[in-house]
């Protein structure tokens, strides 16, 4: 992408798709909210209002765009864009602020709510920072941020960093910078030893299909009810005989069931691959010669429809720190919609992508997509525009609202630990490096009833804040998008508010180095930082970004039970920059933890040990490290805790197995991870489970099946399987 978005023409013979798949979304849950009390009265209106919106933010959109001479959506000219390309910019955007009574402001809206803003040590920054802050609260350098490997999120870095009045180094700078901002992986630039990286080592391949689903799968075993907001999912081709046979149950037993299956290839984007089924056997198991690694999922058939269209939402989150874990959602984000009226999937319709996927790169190339011409109409509208549709027909979108903060702190539990082994092997606690900091794309789909579900986390969500239109036959050019804009440069200029490493309001929360404990948490848990401006506050609008997390840890921390097996993981790992436990090391855990007895001598560790790691070899095609990665290790856990404490349930062997091994290792093992992981016996969230897929029974899962039949290994008693119901639609 060029740096001037107006004048890039294309043929249509070369027309590329942007991407997008990004947008934004934003509603903002009480004090008291999320999950944090499922029996917080909802708003007993969900009523919305509106109201002339002048504030800082919409001003300071208007300001941005008229700088870069386009018409703003306060209806001035834009410079330099053709008229039609700028026709939707007479948007209501800056003509109302939406309000959700009892949430706060939605958008443009003021909060009383305060934001806070964590300083991250590093080497670059600590002279710095041990200035006496009072007495060099004004004239400051100003923040720098290398953006030489920004890509396509150049243009709404640019007006970020424009806006907060920190300089820029384009072409990258020899001196270090305080922030590097990079357009695809935490590798992009392998030369910094200081200062802050917009992303974490390892996010883009935890958060590829087959991982996200596995880490999912591993706590759905352990906490079933509050991880039933992922699709069931089977991996290919490992697991094709497990879903075919499966499948051929559910028809067998009902005659009339016709499940529908979505596969999508493991590396894909976009909607690229991907395709529906009703019959295994139309499965493309083998491209070419090679087995085609994809994962296949339960279809959610009975989605939320608007205007008779299926829609899923982009939502915008931010790993502020991954140790102590810190977690901030946008209070606004993107809604893309299909281009064709949806239908429950049958033969006949299997092949509509326009009706059943409902990626922005697809649907743009229908000719019934709708540029938006303001944020609640078109193909793409922003998420509070949704709400507020949903609102006036009395949904309660408070609810929905925390589900979907619910969902997204469950979600980064779940790959925390795997992203701890990446840490530590990238920047081990010796070596100089940066630290981190992440934006994330969440795609979630409405069900009909209302329930939350994911679909994917995109570790690079586009931050692009424009789109090709075709202004005259066969000729295209990039256009502003003021939807995207109004999202996505908030997002990106308040994450870099939050990353300033000059603001010291707050303690610094250092991050782990060598993937160990906890530091002492010394954000405050109830979330008093929340909202309020960290730096020049008078010039800049309420943060759109909220914190939810250590803001809702009471609620959620019991989940983090892998990440304690993590700790175990890389404690034993040995060598500096390995990721897999060789079976000396494994011994050792054994030994250390005082593991063996009569039950369990060290030949059949040695057994096991190879067994589970020959399968997860198979398992991880492309790896070319020997040994036992982090997963192999959580189900070698998982079967000695089984073994260990026979007549507990799952949960609370693997829990109980945790207590002796760090027990033996000493006060320094976890302790405070124990100390605020401690709650994992506490019963999970009842009440809203709801079953959304298969009217059949949950099987066994595929880790849990080989853990059980494994020759070494004696199955382990299994949670209670939950019951899996008809959707509940309204
Ligand atoms: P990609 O990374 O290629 O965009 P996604 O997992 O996001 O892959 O899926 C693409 C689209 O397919 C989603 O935007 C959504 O519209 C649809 N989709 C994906 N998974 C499901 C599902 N389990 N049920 C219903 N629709 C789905």
């Amino acid at each position: 992408m060029g740096d001037h978005c107006g004048d890039v023409k294309v043929q249509l013979g070369q027309m590329k798709s942007l991407g997008e798949d990004a947008e934004k979304e934003g509603v903002d849950p009480e004090e008291e909210m999320p999950v944090s009390s499922p029996s917080a009265s909802p708003d007993p209106t969900g009523r919305i209002t509106t109201a002339p919106g002048t504030d800082a933010l919409s001003t300071n959109i208007c300001k941005q765009k008229g700088k870069r001479g386009s018409k703003n959506p306060c209806g001035k000219p834009l410079q330099g864009f053709p008229a039609h390309a700028v026709k939707n910019f007479n948007s209501p955007i800056c003509d109302q602020t939406l309000h959700i009574k009892g949430m706060g402001t939605i958008l443009q809206g003021k909060t009383a709510e305060s934001n806070g803003n964590y300083v991250h040590e590093s080497s670059n920054t600590q002279e710095t920072r041990c200035e006496d802050e009072f007495k060099l609260p004004r004239k400051r350098r100003p923040v720098t941020v290398d953006t030489s490997k920004a890509k396509t999120s150049l243009e709404a870095l640019k007006l970020s960093i424009k806006e907060l009045q920190w300089k820029q180094f384009h072409t990258g700078r020899r001196a270090a910078c305080d922030i590097y901002w990079h357009g695809v992986s935490f590798h992009d630039n392998e030369n910094i030893v200081s200062g802050q990286v917009n992303k974490f080592p390892g996010m883009v391949e935890m958060l590829r299909k087959i991982n996200l689903s596995r880490a999912v799968r591993t706590m759905q075993e352990l906490f079933p009810e509050e991880y039933d907001f992922y699709p069931r999912s089977w991996i290919l081709p490992e697991e094709y005989q497990q879903f075919f046979t499966e499948i051929r149950m559910v028809k067998e037993s009902d005659g009339t069931e016709s499940p529908t299956f979505i596969v999508k290839p493991d590396g894909g984007s976009q909607g690229d691959g991907i395709y529906l089924i009703q019959d295994p056997v139309d499965l493309k198991l083998v491209v070419g010669t090679q087995a085609k690694q994809a994962v296949v999922q339960e279809y959610i058939h009975k989605p939320l429809l608007i205007d008779k269209l299926k829609f899923d939402i982009r939502l915008y989150v931010l790993i502020k720190s991954m140790q102590p874990l810190e977690i901030y959602i946008a209070k606004e984000g993107l809604t893309r919609f299909c281009t064709e009226p949806y239908q429950e999937p049958s033969q006949k319709n299997l092949s509509r992508v326009f009706m059943h996927l409902t990626n922005y790169s697809l649907n743009v190339q229908s000719g019934n997509y709708v540029h938006s011409d303001s944020q609640n109409t078109g193909s793409k509208r922003t998420l509070s525009s949704v709400l507020y549709r949903l609102a006036a027909k009395g949904v309660d979108i408070k609810r929905v609202w925390s589900d979907i903060i619910a969902l997204v702190i469950k979600s980064v539990i779940a790959v925390l630990p795997d992203l701890k082994v990446h840490y530590q092997a990238d920047i081990p606690p010796a070596k100089p490096g940066p630290t981190c900091f992440q934006i994330l794309g969440f795609d979630i789909l409405l069900m009909k009833n209302l329930k939350p579900v994911l679909l994917e986390v995109n570790s690079n969500p586009s931050m692009r804040i424009e789109h090709e239109q075709e202004v005259a036959p066969g000729v295209f050019e990039y256009v502003p998008s003021p939807v995207d804009e109004q999202v996505k440069v908030g997002v990106i200029r308040d994450t870099l508010r939050l990353m300033d490493p000059f603001n010291k309001k707050l303690t610094a929360t250092p991050q782990p180095r060598g993937g160990g404990s906890d530091p002492v948490e010394v954000i405050p848990a109830d979330g008093d930082s929340q909202g309020r401006s960290p730096d020049n506050a008078d010039n800049l609008p309420p943060l759109c970004l909220k914190q939810v997390y250590p803001k809702y840890t009471k609620q959620f921390n019991h989940l983090r039970l892998v990440e304690r097996i993590a700790a175990l993981f890389i404690r034993f790992l040995g060598v500096k920059g390995n990721m897999r436990l060789g079976p000396t090391a494994f011994r050792t855990f054994i030994r250390t933890c005082k593991l063996s007895n009569s039950n369990l001598t060290m030949a059949s560790v040695d057994i096991l040990y190879i067994d589970i790691t020959r399968r997860w070899s198979f398992a991880l095609a492309d790896s070319r490290e020997a040994g036992m990665g982090l997963q192999a290790f959580v189900e070698a856990f998982f079967n000695l805790a089984g073994r260990r404490f026979k007549s507990l349930a799952l949960r609370e062997q693997v829990v109980s197995l945790l207590d002796l091994c760090e027990s033996q290792l000493g006060p320094q093992s976890g302790a405070e991870d124990r100390r605020s992981l401690s709650c994992s016996r506490a019963l999970p969230r009842g009440g809203r489970t709801q079953a959304l897929y298969l009217p059949h029974p949950r099987p066994i899962s595929p880790a849990a099946h080989r853990r059980a039949t494994s020759q070494d290994c004696r199955p382990h008693q299994r949670p209670k399987p939950r019951t899996l119901r008809a959707n509940v639609e309204n």
